[in-house]
């Protein structure tokens, strides 16, 4: 007779039962739970706070609805059935519709299917899972990688296999939410330095000099909110001085930053220095995905403990191979070609925004953030940009800190020079009514 494990049935332990009993059981138990779900509805809703919350937000003007893009993320697209120069998009090299990654994500498809099957450690580490970690490890010149589902998982995960309780985690006030999230799993104690502020750092760690467990620098290499760059020689000389981890998630640095889009640690020249960097696939590299670099001892620890890497389905083999051919475009003439386009074009968008009068102070970088302070405010500027043909969404809390909503745009390689121009017009037409521009 067939039996049914016991911990699958409600409320029984330890004996087995029949499948026909324990269909019976189910059979009651089912009717028992429609009969109250009859009298739940005649309770309070429990989730009546989130209407509540939600109907504030929407009071407020600060929740936008999700624009969506009809068609491919291009530099010229349509959003919500509207064509727009997009400066919305972390496409910074145009590579998110590039036919070098196409064809080798339906290549990938076609001749290995289309899902991996399970996590890393069960079944689901194909050989091109393997054959990208090698290619990104010899790209950043380091001695291992290993690949992640996104950058928000390689970051929580990281920081959270690596430290414990007993450790310290000295962090800039503008990490990214990975980092937070990921800090606040490792149950670490965590120290916040002032945005860039080395000085800062340093007093923490001297505040700390006795503190027992491990302690570890933390930084962005390209603060996405603000596009600027992290003072990373100096923070590696703290990290030396006070023996830290020195960690730096390069999410907005990988392919932009550096010799071919090698990183904030290429751009400082700061090779070995770093114990931990994370980068990400989704942005530059133009497909999804994260992934950490550093010694082979630290990736073979993580492919232990990183509880994503554990514990989440690995990519597909499309993936895996377009952003093979990514890595592979980079590293090429071509690739560098792209890298120094995307900085032109970046010159070209900031000399026309401050001929208009706009200011980005701090931007180093792609990213141009257009202070705007309330957030209501922010979103109007970015609706009627929108409505006069540009796409550039307003960031606002908890993105941001409450009170320093900005627009935030973004170019990229792909953009011609005239569209450029032509947002600048549009961008300054919109700000002036505003108050935003004088
Ligand atoms: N780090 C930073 C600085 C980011 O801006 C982002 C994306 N917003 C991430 C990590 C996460 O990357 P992904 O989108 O690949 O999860």
């Amino acid at each position: 007779m067939n039996s049914c494990p016991a911990d699958a049935r409600p409320g029984v332990q330890s004996e087995e039962l029949s499948f026909e009993e324990f269909n019976r059981t189910s059979i009651r138990q089912r009717s028992q739970d429609m009969s109250e779900s009859a009298v739940q509805t005649t309770r309070q809703n429990p989730l009546q706070y989130v209407s509540e919350q939600l109907k504030d937000l929407r009071a407020k003007g600060v929740a936008p609805k999700l624009r969506i893009l009809d068609g491919e993320q291009k530099p010229v697209c349509i959003f919500d059935g509207k064509e727009v120069i997009n400066l919305a998009s972390n496409n910074y090299l145009g590579l998110t519709t590039h036919k070098a990654l196409r064809k080798a994500a339906v290549d990938a498809a076609k001749t290995l299917g289309a899902g991996a099957g399970a996590v890393r450690t069960i079944a689901g580490t194909m050989q091109l899972h393997m054959q990208l970690e090698e290619q990104i490890a010899k790209f950043k010149n380091v001695e291992a990688c290993v690949v992640f589902q996104s950058g928000f998982t390689a970051n929580a995960g990281t920081v959270s296999a690596v430290l414990g309780k007993e450790d310290l985690i000295v962090s800039d006030e503008l990490n990214h939410a990975s980092i937070i999230d990921g800090a606040r799993l490792s149950r670490a104690t965590i120290k916040v330095f002032k945005h860039k502020d080395v000085k800062d750092c340093e007093r923490i760690l001297q505040e700390h000099s006795d503190f027992p467990g491990k302690k570890l620098i933390i930084t962005d290499g390209v603060f996405s909110m603000d596009g600027d760059i992290a003072p990373l020689p100096q923070l590696c000389d703290v990290a030396e001085k006070y023996d830290c981890i020195m960690m730096v998630d390069d999410a907005h640095a990988s392919g932009v930053l550096g010799r071919g889009g090698r990183g904030t640690i290429d751009h400082f020249n700061c090779h070995g220095r770093v114990h931990i960097q994370v980068g990400t696939l989704s942005k530059a590299i133009g497909v999804m995905g994260g992934y950490v670099c550093g010694s082979r001892e630290l990736i073979d620890f993580l492919y232990l403990r990183a509880r994503p890497f554990l514990f989440s389905t690995s990519h597909t083999p499309a993936t895996a191979a377009a952003c093979m051919a990514a890595f592979s475009l980079l590293d090429s003439p071509a690739g560098e070609k792209l890298v120094k386009k995307l900085w032109a074009n970046t010159k070209v968008f900031k000399r026309e925004l401050k001929k208009r009068g706009f200011q980005f102070k701090g931007s180093e970088t792609p990213i141009v953030p257009i202070h705007v302070g309330d957030a209501a405010k922010a979103f109007e500027f970015s609706k009627k940009l929108f409505d006069a043909g540009v796409f550039a969404p307003a960031v606002g809390y908890p993105t941001v800190a409450e009170g320093k909503a900005r627009l935030r745009a973004i170019v990229s390689a792909g953009h011609k020079k005239e569209q450029l121009v032509k947002a600048a017009d549009i961008l300054a037409e919109a700000a002036k009514p505003l108050g935003i521009i004088g």
